[in-house]
């Protein structure tokens, strides 16, 4: 049996942190039951420690009632891990840099020191019974005899999981893997990948984590977060159910109504040619291309539109053939020849140049009577 993957989203912790976004504390809710009812397991929804708003969102979060964990994200210090749990969070994240280029420019510090932070913060933690990842902050520019140690560390003082972010998106799958693969062999404990995207490789190295042996996929809406952004939540569990044959079951058929509600509440675009979720998944132009779909959309298309809650477009335009211009206007009850919709192709593709743009429908019509005035006149 291929093992189940649990699906972390921090769109409300590290997607926020992102430049320039800030979710209202309606958005954080909606947006935390949209998580919910899609089938996330754990909600990493803020960083309690900040207080105010933050602290009591999060609050808020924890009493909605929801199915999922709910996690707090904490530095590795003991009055931060106090802030979570009095927000009543069942787990909590504590995080500290393990590459030495943090430790001794960002923290001025020493290996030494930063294993004893993490242990009493991760000690004090599960005292307290709650669920504890341990995140290494940098991990994939770490030193892996060190970050080996950091794990084992981990391990001992009662740590659930190991967070390995690649904090600067440094990996490729092939490094991913041979990392990932040795922690596990090496540690024995569960690793949620964290994965940036700098490189535009988050959901490869994400996947490649969980083909060494990973256990978890952090992940956020739109891949939302610092810099570049993180593994795309959608992207994610699509690609694990069609091209890993890991089936979690999400329901995907919300995945673009749950991208729109983010965006907006980000103030950020969401692009045609998004993987997943953008309006382009399912529009096919070429004459080739459309005419493959007309016949079987499985010709060109990975998986059907309704899936993902998007709708499948025939575009007419320069690159059309007769076939996508027959079945438009079929659409609109009219049979049209073979013979017209070969005279109307050219028609179509000088409009299209024209206007440096596919046809609106209207315009369609438009070319098409004026055609046949022409031929009556
Ligand atoms: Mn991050």
């Amino acid at each position: 049996m291929k093992p189940k993957v649990t699906i972390v989203d921090t769109t409300l912790r590290d997607g926020e942190q992102t430049a320039g976004v800030v979710f209202a504390n309606k958005e954080k809710i909606r947006i935390a039951k949209y998580l919910d009812e899609l089938g996330v397991h754990q909600i990493e929804a803020g960083i309690p420690v900040m207080g105010g708003d933050e602290k009591e969102v999060i609050q808020e979060i924890v009493q909605s009632g929801l199915k999922a964990s709910i996690m707090g994200w904490n530095r590795a210090v003991i009055a931060d891990v106090k802030q979570s749990l009095e927000c009543g969070v069942d787990a909590v994240a504590i995080s500290i840099s393990t590459s030495d280029i943090h430790i001794k420019y960002k923290l001025k510090s020493t290996r030494e020191e930063v294993l004893d932070k993490m242990v009493r913060a991760a000690e004090f933690a599960k005292s307290h019974n709650v669920y504890v990842s341990v995140n290494a902050e940098d991990a994939s520019r770490s030193d892996m005899d060190f970050l080996i140690q950091f794990a084992k560390a981990a391990k001992k003082a009662g740590a659930d999981r190991l967070r390995f972010c690649d904090t600067v998106g440094m990996l490729t799958p092939f490094t991913t893997y041979e990392k990932i693969k040795r922690i596990v062999e090496e540690v024995g404990i569960d690793i949620e990948m964290h994965m940036h995207n700098d490189f535009g490789l988050a959901t490869a190295n994400t996947l490649a984590g969980i083909k060494a042996g990973a256990t978890h996929a952090g992940v956020t809406v739109l891949g939302l977060g610092e810099r570049a952004g993180n593994a795309a939540l959608e992207e994610v569990v699509m690609a694990l159910k069609y091209l890993e044959g890991i089936d979690l079951n999400f329901k995907t058929d919300i995945f673009r109504e749950v991208s729109e509600y983010v965006a907006q509440a980000a103030g950020r675009q969401l692009p045609s040619w998004k993987a997943i979720v953008g309006t382009n998944m399912f529009a096919h132009e070429s004459g080739i291309h459309a005419d493959g779909v007309l016949k079987n959309p499985v010709a060109y298309e990975a998986f059907t539109p309704e899936e993902v809650g998007l709708t499948r477009q025939i575009i007419i335009g320069k690159h059309s053939g007769t076939s996508a211009i027959k079945s438009k206007f079929a659409e609109y009850g009219i049979v049209i020849s073979d013979e017209e919709a070969k005279d109307l192709l050219p028609r179509v593709r000088a409009a299209a140049v024209e206007l440096k743009r596919s046809l609106f429908d209207k315009e369609l019509v438009f070319i098409y009577e004026k055609y046949k005035k022409e031929k009556s006149a």
